[in-house]
């Protein structure tokens, strides 16, 4: 059985009897003989129904929202937003799909050669819990628009949303089989991934799970994409509008009750702003509505299970042993973790090394703008970086220094359809939304005619 636990009340909210090696097979046959008409369909009859999906995803945001709230304590505003986000997604898609896959002529000594963008077949998705919604449909958007097929194995502790997220699809009108959940733990993905049918795999999660998802499907020659973890620093330069930043970076690690990839969870402060930063952010976080995620003021909801508190509660504290100064919050209570800032951060401490995947960001100062892109760059991860100040012009020379995927200026790193997202170093390879992600998994076909 696979169960879900509201991490706010503690209580079970749902269950689910996992699928059988047989049911699994039998899925994967059906997935792909929907690709077998899918593939075939016109972009106009496709267009209709990803439409027809985001009003779906419209109308029915706020019932969805209070399912993610429920199984995993995002608060409601925020898990609203998001379902509103994927209607974008579906949108930005179901418009620009056949735009982004048009053959592509390329002038050579042939007659005519082109590049021409097709289908690959059945694709796995292996989801994390954290935006139930939005990773998912960010993936199946452009997937279901180029014509493939899709398996999804969604987090145990969010299958009710993976139920959900079928039956949007379902509702929209999309034929049987285009998209199927599976109701399965991470020990059944391998073998979903060799069977013959199933011809590439996406992950958005942890590093070992990449690993190990990459590692076998290398082994039988199929592409995948990772999106994993991340550290971003958020910087802060002496030029900067200070109290935007301060909001920002508010924002920037504290939304979702900081249970993001992209968080800022660095926060380096130029020497001369440092103090007078940290004072108002510090009363900001402590102004920040901890509470029921149900409620509509709460900004603050609870951790999505109480072993991940727990595991910040450790890099925390081993980090207060080192040295690190809490200037708020550090205190846990089953899931909830109080929204907490650690000055006094060195180099060495879990806090500035590891991900801390929940509402706990790291104080470190700096002298130079080279001394922070070396302390940004300090980082196993590689995902995306803050930089706040008013100097465009100099800033700008200095965006080829950042080892990331993304660099935003004056703003929170967010994803917006419109822009390709991903990481280098361990945070993955490969790319989400815009064209890019759309031709992650197609066949890139040359066509010669003498
Ligand atoms: P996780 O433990 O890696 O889980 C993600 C998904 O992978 C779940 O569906 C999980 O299934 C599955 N999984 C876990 N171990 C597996 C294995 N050995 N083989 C196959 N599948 C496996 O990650 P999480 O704790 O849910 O999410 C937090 C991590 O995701 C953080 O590091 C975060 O930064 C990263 N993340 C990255 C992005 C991005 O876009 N770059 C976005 C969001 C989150 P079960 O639930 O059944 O274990």
């Amino acid at each position: 059985m696979i169960q879900s636990i509201n991490p706010y009340t503690g209580e079970k909210i749902y269950e689910f009897q996992e699928l059988s090696d047989e049911e699994i097979i039998n899925h994967i046959e059906f997935v792909n003989q929907a690709f077998l008409d899918w593939k075939r369909t016109s972009f106009a009859y496709r267009k209709e129904l990803m439409e027809k999906a985001a009003t779906i995803l419209k109308e029915k945001a706020h019932e969805y929202g209070r399912v993610i709230a429920e199984e995993m304590g995002k608060p409601i505003k925020q898990a609203i937003a998001e379902v509103e986000k994927c209607a974008w997604v579906c949108t930005y898609y179901a418009q620009n799909a056949e735009g982004f896959l048009e053959n592509e002529y390329i002038k050579t000594d042939a007659f005519k050669s082109y590049v021409s963008y097709e289908p690959l077949g059945a694709i796995l998705a292996v989801m994390p819990w954290n935006y139930p919604f939005w990773q998912v449909f960010r993936f199946a958007a452009p997937a279901l628009m180029v014509g493939n097929t899709a398996l999804l194995k969604h987090a145990s502790n969010v299958m009710k949303c993976a139920e959900l997220i079928e039956e949007v699809f379902t509702l929209a009108g999309f034929p049987k089989d285009v998209f199927k959940s599976l109701t399965i733990k991470s020990d059944k993905v391998e073998q979903i991934i060799k069977n013959p049918l199933v011809k590439a795999v996406t992950l958005t999660g942890s590093k070992p799970a990449g690993s190990k998802v990459a590692s076998v499907a290398a082994s039988e020659i199929k592409k995948s994409v990772l999106e994993l973890g991340g550290n971003n620093a958020f910087i802060v330069l002496k030029d900067a509008d200070i109290e935007r930043a301060v909001k920002v970076a508010v924002n920037a690690r504290y939304q979702n009750t900081g249970q993001s990839c992209i968080a800022a969870k660095r926060l380096l402060l130029q020497e001369e702003i440092a103090s007078e930063f940290l004072t108002q952010y510090v009363n900001a976080v402590k102004s920040t509505k901890s509470g029921n995620p149900l409620d509509e003021d709460t900004y603050i909801g609870v951790m999505a299970r109480e072993d991940l508190a727990e595991e910040l509660e450790e890099q925390v504290q081993k980090s207060v042993e080192m040295g690190a100064k809490i200037l708020c919050g550090g205190k846990r209570d089953k899931a909830y973790f109080e929204p907490t800032v650690l000055a006094n951060v060195k180099k060495d401490m879990p806090v500035f090394k590891e991900e801390t995947f929940g509402p706990v960001i790291a104080v470190v100062t700096f002298k130079t703008i080279e001394d922070a892109i070396e302390l940004s760059n300090n980082s196993e991860f590689g995902l995306g970086v803050s930089v706040f100040t008013e100097d465009i012009t100099k800033i700008r020379g200095y965006i080829k220094e950042f080892d990331e995927g993304a660099v935003f200026i004056n703003d929170m790193v967010k994803s917006d359809p419109r822009l390709p997202f991903g990481g280098i170093k361990i945070s993955g390879f490969g790319r989400e939304l815009s064209h890019h992600g759309i031709k992650e998994f197609v066949n890139i076909k040359t066509v010669y005619i003498h």
